[in-house]
C-alpha cells in the first residue's frame, strides 16, 4: 500500500535539487558558514517580498517572537493577548520573557482569534496583541490593529504557518509592528532545517532585534543586553533563497489543492469545510476541516484518524490540546469551558494531506478514506456511500 503522508518534502526537493546542491556545495566552499553574505542577501529579498523596510533573520520562528517580544521590552508585569488554538510557541515566547499570555477565545469558522472578543481581555497591564494566521489563512486585521490604536498596544504577528498569506493585498508580516516567520521544513517556505525571521518598518527595533540575536551585542565583544545567539546558517540561507523564488508557484499549487478537496467534499453534509478568507489570500499550510459530530473527548476524530491510517492516509490533529489547558499553563487558572470554541476545535478538527505536489488521483484516495473512515465510525450512515 502506498501510503499518502501528511506533507511529502521530498518530491519538492527534487524539483530545486541541482539548484540547492550547486548553492550549498557554494557556501561550503566559501568558508563563510556564519553570517556569510548569503545570509544578508536572502534577509534583504525576504523582507522585499513581505513588503516592511526591515527583515532580521534568526535561527526559528519561536526565536523570532521571543526576539520580538524582547525588542518591544515586554517582560514581568505585561499581558500579550493571544489565541489558545495554536503551536506552544506562541505563548512559550511570551512566557520566556516573563510576561503573561492571556487567552481569547476562537472563532470556529476561521480557527483565527474572535476579533469581537479581544476588547473585553485588554486590562491595563496589555501591551500586545499577537494574533497567529493558523493554518496559513490571515487574520482579519483591520479590527485588531484598529483595537491596539485606540489601547497603544503593539501587534506581532505569529506568520508562522502563513508566509506569503495577504490581508487587503497586502503580505502577513507587514501590517503589525513586526512580523514573525518560521521556515521550519513544513511550513510554505521551509528550510532544511531551522531557520526564522522578523520584519518590521521600525528601523530602531529592527536593529535591537539583531543586537539581542547577536548576544546583546552591536559592536563585536561590546555587550549591552543579555541577548541570544541566534544566527540563521549561511548553508540554509543559501537553500531559501531558492526556494523564496518558487514560493508563490508553491501556494498557487496549495490553493488548487484545496480548491479541489473544496469540490470533493462539498456534498459531504458529515464535515465543515475550511472556508475561503474573503479579505485576502489564504495559503493553505494545513487543510483543515471539522467533525461536528464529534463529543468532548474526540474518539468519532481519532477513530476516523485511525480508519484512515489503516488506509493509507495519513492525517494530523493540529491541535489536540488548547493552550490553556496545558499542564505547563495550570498556573495561570484556566478551566474547563473557559474557551468553548477552542476546545470544541480541538475534539473536532482533522487536517487532511495537503503539499504542494498533491496530484489528483492521491486527492481522491484522501477523500475516498475519508468517506470510508466516517462510516466506519458511525458518523456517516452507510446507505450514502
Ligand atoms: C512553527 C510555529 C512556530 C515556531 O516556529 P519554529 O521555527 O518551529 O520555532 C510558532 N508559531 C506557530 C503558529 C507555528 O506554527
Amino acid at each position: 500500500m502506498v501510503v499518502i503522508p501528511p506533507v511529502d518534502l521530498t518530491e519538492q526537493f527534487k524539483a530545486i535539487q541541482a539548484d540547492v546542491n550547486a548553492a550549498v556545495a557554494e557556501v561550503l566552499a566559501s568558508g563563510q558558514y556564519i553570517n556569510g553574505p548569503v545570509v544578508q542577501s536572502f534577509a534583504e529579498s525576504f523582507g522585499q517580498y513581505v513588503g516592511t523596510d526591515h527583515c532580521v533573520v534568526c535561527n526559528s520562528g519561536t526565536d523570532a517572537l521571543y526576539l520580538a517580544l524582547r525588542a518591544l521590552n515586554l517582560g514581568p508585569g505585561d499581558e500579550v493577548i493571544t489565541s489558545p488554538f495554536t503551536f506552544i510557541a506562541t505563548a512559550e515566547t511570551i512566557s520566556a520573557v516573563g510576561a503573561t499570555p492571556v487567552f481569547v477565545d476562537i472563532d470556529l469558522a476561521t480557527f483565527n482569534l474572535d476579533i469581537t472578543k479581544i476588547e473585553a481581555a485588554i486590562s491595563d497591564r496589555t501591551r500586545a496583541i499577537m494574533p497567529v494566521h493558523l493554518f496559513g489563512r490571515p487574520v482579519d486585521m483591520g479590527p485588531i490593529l484598529d483595537v491596539a490604536t485606540r489601547y497603544d498596544l503593539v501587534v506581532i504577528e505569529d506568520c508562522a504557518q502563513a508566509t506569503g498569506a495577504e490581508w487587503q493585498g497586502r503580505q502577513v508580516g507587514s501590517l503589525g509592528h513586526v512580523g514573525c516567520f518560521s521556515f521550519f521544513p513544513t511550513k510554505n517556505l521551509g528550510g532544511c532545517g531551522d531557520g526564522g525571521a522578523v520584519t518590521t518598518n521600525d528601523e530602531a527595533l529592527a536593529a535591537t532585534m539583531a543586537m539581542l540575536r547577536e548576544h546583546g551585542s552591536r559592536v563585536k565583544y561590546h555587550h549591552e543586553a543579555i541577548g541570544v545567539n541566534s544566527r540563521l546558517d549561511s548553508v540554509q540561507a543559501a537553500i531559501l533563497a531558492i526556494k523564496l523564488r518558487y514560493l508563490d508557484q508553491w501556494n498557487q499549487q496549495r490553493q488548487r489543492v484545496a480548491q479541489r478537496y473544496q469540490e470533493l467534499l462539498s456534498t459531504l453534509g458529515e464535515v465543515v469545510l475550511p472556508q475561503e478568507a474573503n479579505f485576502g489570500k489564504a495559503v493553505w499550510n494545513q487543510y483543515t476541516l471539522r467533525l461536528p459530530s464529534a463529543t468532548a473527548a474526540g474518539q468519532e476524530r481519532n477513530q476516523v484518524q485511525q480508519l484512515m491510517r489503516d488506509m493509507g492516509v495519513l492525517c494530523m490533529v493540529y491541535y489536540p490540546l488548547p493552550l490553556h489547558l496545558q499542564p505547563v499553563y495550570g498556573h495561570l487558572g484556566y478551566q474547563p469551558g473557559a474557551f468553548p470554541a477552542a476546545e470544541v476545535a480541538a475534539h473536532q478538527v482533522l487536517s487532511l494531506p495537503m503539499f504542494p505536489e498533491l496530484g489528483a488521483d492521491q486527492q481522491a484516495r484522501v477523500v475516498e478514506a475519508l468517506k470510508q473512515a466516517l462510516v466506519g465510525a458511525g458518523v456517516r450512515a452507510t446507505q450514502y456511500c
